[in-house]
């Protein structure tokens, strides 16, 4: 373990991968997290909040690993750590890349994740730019990836001539064009509607099963998170901790419509979101006189 307080993630000597799950596409590849009671303390004017205090959590090679909690109990707090864009106040934070090379990430957000100035094929093939990767190898890995979320035909256009469904799949593509070790997504369809979400989440477990990468995705979306997930860690209400973790069963590769129709589905939504009441219960109290 390394002290997240001081470091940012880095790769550990030992390469601890963990064991294949059955059932799941090909050989594995993609980073281990591992934080233990990880905190970060904000200080505003009005004083300190303590976002997140507690969080143990591992993650496993290749493992889809969803977070839901409350609004303002630190998700985001916890990805922007894991992916080294903050710093916690205490903690302990490990990673681990395969093969024991230092594990990169990218994030993609809620909306803001592609560059307005760049043309959607620009956009894709930026983080090779920034690894040094030649022009005509960027060119070819943008148009596969281009291919893979169906934006082919407007390689050309910039991201104000697109659908918010399309930036989406644009920014999912320039995510993916680093190859990272692990994609953190932070509610990145969100904002969406309702048929692009679902056309996007059937793209992303295509893509994930292909790849093999860890993810850490957020939603605030139960039903997105089953259908996603291998497992589901509900956090509790501010300060953040992790409550429970909740392994999702339903078979790789995994079709929408299988999973929601699976007897399953509901006994663990309805879990999920008696952990959840609860916490929101804590967040927005009834007001006095209506208790
Ligand atoms: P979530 O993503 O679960 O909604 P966040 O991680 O965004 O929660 O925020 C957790 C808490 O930390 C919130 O109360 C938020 O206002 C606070 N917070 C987040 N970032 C900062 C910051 N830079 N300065 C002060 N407070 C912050
Ligand atoms: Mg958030």
């Amino acid at each position: 373990m390394i002290d997240a307080s001081a470091v940012r993630p880095t790769s550990s000597v030992q390469d601890r991968s963990a064991p294949t799950r059955p059932g799941i596409v090909p050989a594995r590849r993609g980073a281990t997290v591992d934080v233990a009671g990880l905190h970060r303390r904000y200080w505003t004017a009005d004083g300190s909040l303590d976002a997140i205090n507690g969080v143990d959590l591992t993650i496993s090679p290749g493992e889809f690993c969803v977070i839901v909690g409350p609004s303002g109990c630190g998700k985001t707090t916890l990805l922007r750590i894991i992916a080294g864009l903050d710093r916690a106040t205490s903690g302990l934070m490990e990673q681990h890349g395969p093969d024991g090379r230092p594990p990169t990430n990218a994030m993609v957000f809620q909306g803001h994740s592609v560059f307005p100035w760049l043309t959607v094929r620009q956009n894709v093939s930026y983080g090779l730019k920034l690894q040094g990767v030649g022009r005509r190898e960027r060119g070819n890995r943008a148009d596969r990836l281009l291919e893979r979320v169906g934006l082919t035909r407007f390689a050309r256009v910039y991201p104000h001539q697109l659908s918010e469904g399309m930036r989406q799949r644009v920014a999912i593509a320039r995510a993916l064009a680093v190859d990272p070790d692990l994609l953190l997504m932070d509610e990145p369809f969100g904002a969406l509607d309702e048929q692009t979400r679902l056309r996007l989440q059937e793209e992303l477990l295509r893509i994930w099963e292909d790849t093999g990468k860890t993810v850490l995705f957020v939603t605030h979306s139960i039903d997105e998170a089953m259908v996603l997930a291998d497992r589901i860690v509900v956090m509790s209400a501010q300060p953040g901790r992790v409550k429970a973790n909740i392994a999702v069963p339903f078979a790789r590769p995994r079709s929408l419509t299988a999973v929601r129709s699976d007897p399953r589905f509901a006994p663990i939504f309805s879990q999920i979101w008696d952990l959840l009441r609860n916490e929101e219960e804590i967040v927005s109290p009834l007001p006095l006189e209506r208790v």
